[in-house]
């Protein structure tokens, strides 16, 4: 059995959660979880945002799934996701998008993975505010160790997956040190992979591109601004965050996420959709090393996904997350 950290978050979180729990224990996967929430709720009942249990708790299992989690916009405590990723040096946001059978979009065909680094440029948390002079300085740092190591997470993936090619989104004509690191790098790293194509992208061209003809893209990789825009565009071009997975890597410890917000319109509502933190959840098991598991779920959960009455209301369907959830079991 591996003992998997589980952070059911807030809004919609603990639905979803227990739907995936409800799918694993069907599936008879062999894990069991160590439920630790962080944010508002464990600030409220024991003053804690990021409790030292729940740090205990992911140290220990190094691979964790991690419901929404409210931010409070422009105000209040740092962002719990950003905190996660930089203390642990989760530096990899892997951010699959693929077209599935019964998804509605507006293209065919789109098969990419996007590998955002995860912990410096302007997420780096250097902001200072003068309140005097009224001036706001986010400061973009972005090292040669942090390109390399996403850059070679994302040739390593495509290596591993056959992949043909390594798309390097950046904004190197303008960015003339921050921007360029990325692509000077990218270069040196290629070298490393001769079977695979590396070309780049000026950042605004990426997203045309991205919207007019998305199925040429394989394996991209990009700065932790370009990349969070980016990967929600990706979500976009097949179906929304409602049904695309993501995680966070580094070298000792993996968090995987739903990618939405704790959506505090339908919580408690019973109509959530479980598909993002569910395929999440599939990631990590093809990290945990538990892929027989992973198919099995994942086709049960695409035989449901092509039956748009089986599925929540925001799929097309009328189904509640329980409903949807027994769904998916009966096909497993
Ligand atoms: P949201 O993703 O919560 O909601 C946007 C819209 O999508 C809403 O209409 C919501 O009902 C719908 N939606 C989202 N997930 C859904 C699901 N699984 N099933 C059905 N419908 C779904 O985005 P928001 O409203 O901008 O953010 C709400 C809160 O979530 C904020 O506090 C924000 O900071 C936080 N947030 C957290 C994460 C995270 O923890 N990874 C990510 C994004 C936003």
């Amino acid at each position: 059995m591996t003992q998997i950290t589980l952070i059911p978050g807030d809004g919609i979180g603990p639905e979803i959660t227990e739907a995936v729990k409800a799918i694993f224990s069907a599936a008879n996967v062999p894990v069991t979880w160590e439920e630790e929430n962080a944010g508002q709720t464990t600030f409220d009942a024991k003053g804690e945002l990021l409790p030292a249990t729940l740090l205990a708790s992911l140290e220990k299992n190094k691979v964790a799934l991690k419901g929404p989690i409210t931010t409070p916009v422009g105000k209040g405590f740092k962002s719990i996701n950003v905190q996660l990723r930089q203390m642990y040096d989760l530096y990899a946001n892997v951010r699959p998008a693929k077209t599935t059978p019964g998804i509605t979009s507006r293209f065919e065909n789109v098969n990419l993975v996007l590998f955002r680094e995860n912990t410096e440029g302007l997420y780096s948390g250097l902001e200072i505010f003068d309140e005097r002079l009224q001036i706001a300085d986010s400061i973009s740092r972005v090292t040669k160790i942090g390109c390399e190591k996403i850059v070679r997470a994302a040739f390593e993936y495509a290596d591993r997956h056959g992949c043909k090619k390594v798309t390097v989104a950046h904004k190197a004509n303008i960015l003339k040190h921050a921007g360029a690191m990325l692509l000077s790098v990218s270069k040196e790293i290629a070298k490393d992979y001769p079977n695979i194509q590396m070309e780049d992208k000026i950042i605004d061209n990426m997203c045309m591109q991205l919207v007019m003809k998305p199925e040429q893209f394989d394996v991209i990789v990009t700065t932790n601004l370009f990349g969070d825009i980016l990967s929600d565009l990706c979500a976009g071009l097949v179906g929304g965050l409602g049904v695309v997975s993501g995680a966070n890597i580094g070298d000792n410890m993996a968090i995987f996420e739903a990618v939405h917000g704790s959506a505090p319109d339908i919580a408690g509502k019973g109509l959530a959709n479980p598909t993002a933190l569910l395929r999440s959840a599939i990631m990590m098991l093809h990290h945990i090393d538990l892929k027989d598991y992973a198919y099995k779920i994942e086709t049960a959960l695409d035989a449901t996904l092509a039956h748009k009455e089986e599925c929540t209301g925001d799929l097309g369907g009328s189904a509640s997350t329980k409903e949807f959830t027994q769904n998916i079991i009966a096909k497993l």
